[in-house]
């Protein structure tokens, strides 16, 4: 306790020694509160003071005004002291990212631009259907990896996302739908009903904060979800498999977009590391994976490329013994992009074989197209409109000067 009490005075808004405090720029951003585990928000409640046989019930009611009320503030918190409010909201944040950006839909489907620090954003998008509201959210700020259909990967890597960053994309997404309950009003019915990590970012490499966020995104007292209705959506990192299975629990959900190495290669170049045949086995050895928690396949339809029957009949047999749902995602062309999506038809074929074998092959309707909200392919959007609009200012301002 000791040691975390010092390590996290060390990082509370401490200016470099010997700096001026006026620059801004040499302040350290407040610690935040937010996506921290039960148990490290007990240290972190330690760490103001807060005796020990006292600190799980405040990190509990923490817990409680942060994710089952979503409370903005320490001030709201009325169960807590005056003082202890006080001494959080000096050492801690429980900010949520900005949102800089709106766009929703003509088919209800709402895509938010969310900054996390100056010139770091990311995108979430929530959409609604019948029978569920799904949002999805980012992991990385880019992604490292090239698949060469996915628009994220030609955009440089960033960074990873916190823990706070990730369940922060979640609070808001929640503030925006309404979703919180009133006092004395019946709580309102779940808009958001299963969170997808696939947004920006390959989330197994941040595994520690996804797991934390994810972790609190299912907790019964965190966000509420529940384990089954959380997914993770992976390129493939075999090595974290197992540990997403064990520590984690949620559902997993493999990009594979191909059934053959030499086109995954190209595809999905993460598999000249870890081919087919090791993720094909992670899978058959995913902690959990059952009929009942089965592993969803992605499988982006492109045009003459992987979208042939005889790439279905393969892709049967290839997950034989798997417990296995299907998804096939339209491919959803971005600028220059190197390749088209397949004819419904051909999708519809494709499905019908792999559908036939027994597995359920949902063909994923495109949603939000016309603010370009598909999964995989957030960010895109708003770098496309910034640098249209820097063209536009500066062919403005040669007219002005003319
Ligand atoms: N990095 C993770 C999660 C983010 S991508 C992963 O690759 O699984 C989420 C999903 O969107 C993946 O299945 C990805 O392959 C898919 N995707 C990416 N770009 C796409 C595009 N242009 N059209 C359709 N799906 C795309
Ligand atoms: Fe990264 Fe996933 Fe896009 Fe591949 S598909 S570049 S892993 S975000």
């Amino acid at each position: 306790m000791a040691s975390r009490e010092s390590d996290h005075k060390l990082n509370i808004r401490d200016r470099v020694e010997g700096q001026p405090t006026s620059d801004a720029s040499l302040i350290v951003p407040a610690p935040s509160l937010i996506g921290l585990s039960p148990e490290a928000l007990q240290d972190a409640v330690g760490s103001l003071g807060v005796a020990e046989k006292s600190r799980r019930m405040r990190a509990r009611q923490l817990w409680n005004w942060f994710y089952a009320r979503g409370a903005h503030d320490f001030d709201e918190m009325t169960s807590i002291s005056k003082d202890l409010r006080s001494e959080l909201a000096a050492n801690f944040s429980m900010a949520r990212p900005k949102i800089v950006d709106t766009q929703i839909s003509n088919d209800g489907t709402r895509k938010w631009l969310l900054q996390l620090a100056p010139h770091v954003e990311v995108e979430a998008v929530y959409i609604p259907e019948s029978d569920r509201g799904t949002l999805c959210i980012s992991s990385q700020v880019g992604c490292t990896l090239n698949c060469s259909f996915c628009h994220t990967g030609t955009q440089p890597w960033v960074r990873n996302l916190s823990a706070a960053e990730i369940v922060g994309q979640i609070l808001v997404a929640r503030d925006e739908l309404e979703e919180w309950p009133t006092p004395n009003q019946p709580a309102p019915a779940r808009r958001i009903t299963n969170v997808v990590m696939m947004g920006m970012g390959e989330p197994l490499f941040n595994f520690d904060n996804v797991r934390d966020a994810l972790l609190l995104a299912a907790d019964g007292e965190g966000i509420a979800l529940g384990k089954r209705r959380v997914t993770l959506s992976t390129s493939g990192v075999v090595p974290m498999m197992k540990r997403a299975g064990d520590e984690i629990g949620c559902m997993l959900a493999i990009s594979l977009h191909a059934v053959n190495d030499d086109l995954r290669d190209e595809l999905v170049p993460i598999n000249r590391k870890y081919p087919l045949a090791e993720l094909l086995d992670a899978c058959r050895n995913y902690p959990g994976v059952s009929n009942a928690r089965r592993i969803t396949f992605e499988y982006v339809m492109l045009k003459g490329v992987n979208d042939s029957k005889a790439d279905a009949k393969a892709l049967v047999q290839l997950i034989k013994g798997i417990p296995a749902k299907i998804n096939l995602i339209p491919f959803n062309p971005w600028p220059d992009s190197p390749y088209e999506c397949s004819d419904w038809d051909q999708i519809e074929s494709f499905g019908d074989i792999v559908n036939r074998a027994g597995y359920a092959s949902p063909i994923r309707t495109p949603r939000g197209r016309d603010i370009d909200a598909a999964c995989g392919q957030l960010k895109s959007a708003s770098r496309k409109k910034r640098a249209s609009e820097l063209r536009r200012d500066a062919e403005q301002r040669e007219k002005n000067k003319n």
